[in-house]
Formats: C-alpha cells, structure tokens, sequence
C-alpha cells in the first residue's frame, strides 16, 4: 500500500512538473523562436578571430537599429556616418547577443544606437564639439573607436522602448546611473539592463545610462576601417 501511494505521488509530481513546463515554454513562443535563430550562429563563430570586426546583423536578427549618428537626430544634429551599420569586434558581438538572448526570454530585446565608430569619424565628431565632456577627444579615442563599446536601450514586445528617464546623448546629471531622483519604475528599468549586461561581460559607464563598454576592450587597438555602404 505504501508503495502504491509512494508511485501515485511520484506520478503526480512529474504531472505537475510537466504542467509547469509546459506553460513557460507557451509564454516564451516568440523568445524561444528568436533564441533558436541565435543559436544556429555560434556555428557562424567557428573560424573567426575573436578580434576580427563582423557586422551583427549577419549573426542575429533579433535587434532593432536605430543608428542615431547614421541621421540629424542626434546632439551634434548632423549625419556623420554615410549609411547606419552596426560593426563591432567578434567577442563583443557574441557578448551582446548573449544579453539579447537573456532579454528575450523575459519578453524585451535590445535596440541599438551606435556601435564601432571610426576614428575618422571622431576625429569629425570632436570637430564639430571640441569639449571632452561630451565627445571622447580623437587623440586617446573611444572604445567605440575600438569595437568594444555599444549604446543601447531596451524595447518590450511592441517595440516600446523602456522609460530610461532621460532619451540617448543626453547630456546632464540625470543620465548618470547615480541619479536617484528619478520614480521607482525608471530606476528598476536601468538595473534590469545593467544587471543583464553586468552578467554578460559588459562594464557600464556611470555617466551614461546608454553606453557598455565589454570588459577588458580598452586593451584593442584604434580602428579607422569604414563599412561598406552598398
Ligand atoms: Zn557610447
């Protein structure tokens, strides 16, 4: 008798358990669609120098661009790219695209503003603002300069994008990650993407809510390579 009862109570916890199961995978339909197209680009990888710099729409298609610096609406409000790509080195794609995935699978994606930017391009940039505050001087550089810096924020399934407080390149106290004068939802907004991008090998920078650089990229080389806009 007590091993009947023993059996119909494993029974019922593996019917539960499945129940369970079954249920998540029903909520993350899109997600784990979007993941299963990630997952067949890690073949991609193969052969690929981690440094060497690739362009993330070959390996994913699960972001939305808004390449900010590719049009006027930005705070030099002039186009300094001739055509919007995102180019960054291997490793930080692959870091990027981990995160992405993570945000997916709790119903959010990452939409991009800028990747690589050439140094030609910084050295235009830093022209037209000559103030080290607001645009890295071309002479040190960026790390966007080295394919290791990214400036993103977040979308939900309508391709929303998430209250950050304050909108990309704005300039002022309240882009910082310490600013706390802000309500409870944008705060928690801003942790989730850090602490996602944190997990993933990304390094945030304090005055900037927008900007990740990946760790340990301010050890790759100055890049003046410009993609191709055909
Ligand atoms: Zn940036």
């Amino acid at each position: 008798m007590f091993k009947k009862i023993c059996f119909l109570f494993f029974i019922n916890l593996l019917l539960i358990g499945c129940k369970s199961t079954e249920s998540i995978l029903n909520g993350n339909k899109t997600a784990l669609k979007n993941n299963y197209l990630d997952g067949n680009s890690i073949a991609l990888y193969e052969g690929i120098n981690d440094t060497t710099f690739v362009k993330l729409k070959n390996f994913s298609s699960n972001f939305i661009f808004d390449m900010k610096y590719a049009t006027e609406d930005n705070f030099l409000k002039k186009k300094v790219y001739d055509c919007d790509d995102c180019y960054l080195r291997l490793k930080t794609i692959k870091s990027l695209i981990n995160a992405n995935n993570e945000f997916l699978s709790k119903g959010y994606r990452i939409k991009i503003f800028d990747c690589y930017r050439p140094l030609d391009i910084q050295k235009k940039m830093f022209e037209l603002v000559p103030n080290p505050d607001y645009v890295a001087d071309p002479k040190r550089g960026s790390i966007h300069n080295r394919g290791g810096a990214v400036d993103l924020t977040l979308v939900d399934e309508n391709g929303n994008e998430l209250d950050m407080g304050t909108t990309f390149d704005f300039f002022g106290p309240e882009a910082s990650h310490n600013y706390a004068d802000f309500s409870k939802k944008i705060r928690k907004n801003r942790v989730f993407l850090k602490e996602i991008m944190i997990k993933n090998n990304f390094k945030p920078l304090n005055s900037e809510w927008w900007h990740y650089n990946l760790n340990e990229s301010s050890k790759d080389n100055l890049a003046n390579f410009k993609w191709d806009c055909n």
